[in-house]
């Protein structure tokens, strides 16, 4: 058993040394804000999904998806209360007649959404093969064509693989204990779940004779489902899924391997406890190195994006600036005309609304050659690469023509430009101030105008 031991607390020791620190880019709208002071929540679940949705010895809610719920819950500061359902059935109905308002474990299903919307997942898990110990490793799904396979009927296991692999004969049973009770006594070849489901009741049923033999490339994806007018809940839960760390899945997802497995085993149980452990742990560890890669990118993403126009921020574009040295390049520095006064007659979020759209029009008419972003408030920086003074204008005055001509449909809007080009003898502040000198030129003006450094 030490040996185990070790090698798990190495994983887990090795996966802490990745760990991210976890940055709170999450964002709420003043109607999801609003939403959240106003309304406590209603949450449904059964008990029957072990070990995401479960009792504990001690009669207490528990598993995976109460986990990562509460961690949730208390990041969103959601005010809420929970309760058992006695069958999903009750589940389903509480949600479809408002009774409740949100469920935690279960996984998207087209045919509910009249009535709910899914959340996206916050953690996915392969399907798990159940077979008798002297059977060979299953590398994938269609090795179970033509065989007896046992599955709870509709289980979210059942319906993928009948899709994807319609020749397997299944047998479908009330839940998974009873498939794997078939399987022992071998009355079928394989019985299929997610993986911690499989693993989960082998351990605890103590079936001595039954292993998991391999794991489907497909997953199940468990996530949150939600009465269908409660969209501000689901997109709060959304943006906070968004930002849960392969260090939060692995913490909640670590608990439920420990616990279950941290027994004194003899012989053959310990055995097959050893097995599934080994197997769980290097699968957890390579879905790790993926999630945290996809993560990574996530981040860096995030901490070069501006959050309301989705353009590059200003360190994004200072990044850019500082790569360009060197090089050969112009600056096209845009200002909005007067929109302080669209704040102030039509309001905040209609002048947001107007940043969103300029954004998209202005990305939307430049080519990959150009880099566009927010340099401050309703100011923004596009940087054409190899492109001198003179081309740069003319694209500064297209755009121009575009945001003149393009409804906004509250009232008309333009802006003023500055163009400058980057030479070798100039610093970059140098180059930015020569933008800005031309930008402020362009307001004196009268706006709407291109003004060129050079003329300076
Ligand atoms: P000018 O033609 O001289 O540029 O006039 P202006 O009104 O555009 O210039 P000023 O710099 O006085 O005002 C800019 C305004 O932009 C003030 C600020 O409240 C607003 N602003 C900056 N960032 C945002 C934002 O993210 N959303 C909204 N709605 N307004 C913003
Ligand atoms: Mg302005
Ligand atoms: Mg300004």
């Amino acid at each position: 058993m030490n040996k185990v031991k070790f090698l798990l607390f190495f994983l887990i020791f090795t996966n802490c040394l990745f760990a991210n620190e976890i940055i709170d880019y999450v964002k709420l709208t003043p109607k999801e804000e609003a939403f959240l002071r106003n309304t406590k929540i209603k949450v449904i679940t059964s008990n029957t999904w072990a070990p995401i949705n479960m009792y504990n010895d001690k009669d207490e809610l528990s598993g995976i998806a109460i986990d990562f719920w509460n961690k949730i819950k208390e990041r969103a500061h959601i005010n809420s209360e929970i309760v058992t359902a006695k069958d999903w059935n009750h589940v389903l109905n509480s949600i479809k007649n408002k009774e409740a308002d949100i469920t935690i474990g279960t996984s998207y299903d087209k045919n509910k959404l009249d009535y709910a919307n899914f959340t996206s997942s916050y953690i996915s898990f392969p399907i798990a093969f159940a077979t008798l110990f002297d059977k060979r490793f299953i590398p994938n799904a269609s090795f179970l064509e033509g065989k007896k396979v046992a599955v709870g009927e509709n289980y979210s296991s059942h319906n993928i693989l009948k899709e994807h692999f319609p020749n397997i004969d299944f047998v479908t049973v009330k839940n998974t204990k009873e498939a794997l009770e078939l399987l022992s006594a071998g009355k079928v070849e394989a019985a299929v779940d997610i993986l911690p489901t499989i693993a989960h009741l082998i351990s605890v049923n103590g079936y001595y004779n039954l292993k998991i033999s391999g794991t489907s490339e497909h997953k199940v994806h468990v996530s949150f489902m939600i009465r269908k007018d409660y969209k501000q809940l689901q997109t709060i839960i959304n943006k906070h899924i968004a930002m849960l760390s392969p260090e939060d899945k692995n913490s909640i997802i670590r608990q439920w391997l420990i616990v279950k497995f941290d027994k004194t085993f003899v012989g053959y149980e310990y055995l097959v406890q050893i097995l599934i452990l080994i197997l769980l742990a290097i699968l957890f560890y390579s879905f790790k190195q993926k999630d945290l890669r996809e993560y990574n990118k996530k981040l860096k993403k995030l901490s070069t994006t501006d959050s309301l126009i989705n353009l590059h921020n200003r360190r994004k574009l200072d990044e850019l600036l500082n790569d360009s040295k060197n090089k050969k390049y112009s600056l096209i520095l845009l200002d909005i005309d007067h929109f302080k006064e669209i704040n102030d007659i039509h309001g905040h979020l209609e002048g947001d609304k107007v940043l969103v759209e300029l954004s998209r029009l202005l990305k939307n008419s430049l080519n990959k050659n150009d880099e566009i972003g927010r340099w401050g408030g309703e100011e923004f920086l596009i940087i054409c690469k190899n492109t001198t003074e003179k081309d740069a204008s003319v694209i500064a005055l297209r755009l121009k023509k575009l945001i003149e001509e393009y409804d906004f449909k509250i009232r008309k809007v333009t802006a003023s430009f500055g163009v400058s080009e980057a030479k070798k003898e100039l610093t970059l502040k140098d180059i930015l101030a020569n933008a800005d000198n031309a930008l402020y030129k362009a307001k004196q003006q009268g706006r709407n105008q291109v003004v060129l450094a050079s003329s300076l």
